[in-house]
């Protein structure tokens, strides 16, 4: 292959026959390597430290001369799949990472392919309008009514930011400042964001982001079950209004990254209409529950929400990166944008008929992620989607049960979604410190000796176990496996602790 040469085999997709094929090459190439680095796996990774893998791949990253598609391939299924996480392994269950569709990876390959451009119609003319398509059907589906716009975004800390971006300016033109023209100050000073302690930090970034600092995210303690309490969330609420300050955003979170709480929306929606805060939905994972008939009604209230983040690299089982950022009112991303004449000229593509989405994206050059949505969607259906989300509520469910059942490990809270919070007890007695630290090294000791992946958290300041279950077709003896092993784990540790001590 060679770049440019007209004789040699082509480099790009140029039409020709010789470049279709040498392209349907490249892609089995790829297919290969991905199976044959993953074959043979007893587990989802294999035992490999850090120290490990710096050496394996002190690699020529940009030798002069290169070695060829095939052998560098190679290398890569060798050094790079062979030591990557297995997603979509049973023993896999630590995030909210998921394993991809199969359908999905093929339209992954179409979107590069293309290589469309989301920013302007003449760079994606087909692809603008499916997008645009997919989130007319989005904001159906969460009921926002016939205003709602969005856009796809790389993902929920995109989307929550353009959330709180939206609301922030929103706010602070109520209070007759101009953030766009003179930046962050004056009444933005007195901003606040109201949310949940346990609301993803995504949103306290962006309060960062946005020049409002820290102290502007004002956190409520949810409940026991990881909800916020509407009679608490009212009362600070009132709070702020005493010392003059702006609620500009109440963010309720459908669907914690630890407990899968789903936040009170309705009640929540009332609050912020009547404080006049925005109401800011990070649906990040429960957004999903609305392709399932059986868990839909968990979402009553969302229609509420001036604006909503939606992951679809989570729960839709779509490969990074994939989200969207909805809003109840198409005209409120306006205030937000910067046009760009050479993009933009801003009456005369309109004039034109071009609709070009750099207007509502934060990003400029931006993939066609919707493209891989639609061709899940279309090719199995919303209620083969909507089943495979029951399924991983069901596995957290059963796995809940199972770990009730183990007098060694000790279950935090019955399940919500799709995770479950847990923590092992090793049958000789220690302390809250010391079990603090068993876990931690039960996590450690799992994950180093390739036995399993599975995530820690703090719950009520203590270290806890997380399974976080993605994949649908794990079975129950899968889960078994999973629970002996954290089990034994924990044995272990207890045992290694005792006689070091
Ligand atoms: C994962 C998550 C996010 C962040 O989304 P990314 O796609 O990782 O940027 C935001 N909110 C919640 C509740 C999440 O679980």
């Amino acid at each position: 292959m060679s770049v440019g040469a007209r004789d040699a085999a082509p480099a790009f997709l140029d039409g020709s026959p010789a470049a279709a094929d040498a392209h349907a090459r490249a892609l089995a190439t790829a297919a290969r390597v991905v199976r044959d680095g993953f074959e043979g796996a007893d587990g989802p990774l294999p035992p490999v430290t850090p120290a490990v893998l710096d050496r394996l791949l002190d690699l020529d990253v940009a030798p002069a001369e290169g070695e060829g598609l095939e052998a560098t391939l190679a290398l890569v299924g060798d050094r790079i799949v062979r030591n990557s996480i297995a997603v979509a392994h049973p023993l896999c269950a630590a995030h909210l990472h998921c394993p991809p569709l199969l359908s999905s990876l093929a339209a992954e390959a179409v979107i590069s392919a293309t290589n469309q451009s989301l920013d302007s119609w003449d760079q994606a003319p087909a692809a603008t309008h499916l997008e645009s398509r997919m989130i007319g059907w989005l904001g159906e589906l969460y009921g926002l009514g016939d205003r709602a716009d969005g856009v796809f975004t790389s993902g929920g800390t995109q989307s929550n930011l353009m959330g709180l971006l939206l609301a922030r300016d929103h706010a602070a033109a109520r209070a007759g400042c101009d953030i766009s023209r003179d930046g962050v100050g004056g009444a933005a000073r007195r901003l606040r964001i109201v949310a949940s302690s346990t609301a993803h930090f995504s949103v306290r970034k962006s309060a960062r982001i946005l020049g409002l600092g820290d102290r502007a995210v004002v956190e409520v303690a949810p409940e026991q079950d990881g909800r916020l309490d509407p009679i608490r969330v009212e009362a600070v609420m009132r709070d702020l209004a005493a010392e003059s300050l702006i609620p500009m955003a109440l963010v309720a979170t459908a669907g914690t990254t630890d407990l899968g709480a789903i936040d009170p929306l309705e009640p929540l929606g009332a609050i912020a209409r009547r404080h006049g805060a925005w109401l800011h939905v990070d649906a990040a994972v429960g957004g999903a529950l609305a392709l399932s008939d059986r868990e839909r009604g968990r979402l009553a209230g969302i229609a509420a929400a001036d604006s909503l983040t939606v992951d679809f690299h989570k729960l839709w089982f779509q490969p990074i990166s994939c989200g969207a950022f909805l809003v109840r009112d198409g005209a409120s991303l306006q205030p937000a944008l910067i046009h760009a004449d050479y993009l933009n000229p801003e009456l005369d593509d309109e004039d034109e008929g071009l609709p070009n989405l750099v207007d509502k994206s934060l990003q400029t050059t931006r993939r066609f992620d919707a493209l891989k949505l639609f061709v899940a969607l279309r090719a199995h259906g919303r209620r083969l989607l909507g089943e495979a989300v029951e399924a991983t509520i069901d596995l957290a469910a059963e796995a809940a049960r199972l770990i009730d059942a183990e007098p060694e490990l000790e279950l935090a809270r019955p399940a919500s979604l799709n995770s479950v919070l847990f923590r092992s007890v090793p049958r000789s007695p220690a302390g809250a410190a010391e079990l603090d630290a068993i876990n931690e090294q039960v996590r450690l000791a799992l994950l180093h000796g390739g036995g399993a992946v599975i995530g820690r958290t703090r719950l009520d300041g203590r270290v806890h176990l997380k399974l976080t279950l993605m994949n649908p077709a794990t079975g129950h003896g899968d889960l078994r496996e999973l629970l002996a092993r954290i089990t034994a784990a924990g044995a272990g540790v207890a045992r290694a602790g005792l006689r070091a001590a």
